[in-house]
């Protein structure tokens, strides 16, 4: 779906489910403008490289999804503190982080926002794009945002902004989104997703749209 027709879905939703509640249908989980925490100025971004140790992720012969995610959250973190925010990250070397321990860790930081940095497999080898998940309000006005600095600077094929009930993001009480940075068992787009110019112009990417979110939220637009 593209991200403006999502957006006008979502409101509705949005407008139906606060309706709902008021009414008393007892609808929940709906997103709802307004419902989220009050936050001010976005200081730190907790960022998530997914995956590590044992447990490799998407492989495709000798390409371990947990190394793409590693090096792009390091380039996400260089980027980051370059404009001035601070940065924690889940896991700083190769080693097994548990998903709650994840969330865990974003829940214990301040004025945060959490960004998990993984790369897809499908079945399917024809499909590839670059995709970004969220799960609440706030994950989605900081997904799309992300997302869109992603495609005005890889123009990849644009699988969109989706909701996703994944446990990092469920769990995280502060914004969050999943980026899935592209297909490893698609055939060109691993050979792209191996090229460290492409790794680190989806983290400069990725950078930008937190900062256009950090904006509009310093802004009093979120
Ligand atoms: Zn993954």
């Amino acid at each position: 779906m593209e991200p403006d027709r999502h957006r006008l879905v979502s409101r509705r939703q949005a407008i139906r489910g606060w309706l709902g509640t008021l009414v008393g249908t007892g609808l929940t989980g709906l997103l709802i403008p307004g419902a989220h925490a009050a936050f001010g100025r976005i200081k730190t971004v907790v960022i998530d490289p997914g995956h590590g140790g044992e447990d490799g992720g998407a492989t495709e012969g000798r390409v371990f999804e947990k190394h793409l995610n590693f090096d792009v959250s390091r380039r996400l973190e260089i980027q980051l503190q370059r404009r001035g925010y601070r940065t924690v990250l889940t896991r700083t070397r190769d080693e097994f982080i548990s998903l709650s321990q994840r969330s865990n860790i974003a829940n214990r930081v301040r004025d945060s926002i959490f960004v998990s940095i993984h790369f897809n497999s499908a079945r399917r080898t024809s499909a590839y794009g670059i995709e970004t998940f969220y799960y609440s309000y706030d994950g989605y006005q900081l997904a799309s945002r992300v997302h869109s600095a992603i495609c005005r600077k890889l123009r990849p094929e644009d699988r969109g902004v989706k909701k996703g009930s994944y446990s990092v993001l469920r769990h995280t009480k502060t914004p969050a989104i999943l980026v899935e940075g592209g297909f490893l068992t698609n055939s060109r787009e691993r050979e792209r997703c191996l090229q460290p110019w492409y790794r680190q112009a989806l983290a400069e990417s990725i950078a930008v749209g937190i900062d256009v979110f950090g904006g509009d939220v310093a802004n009093g637009k979120i």
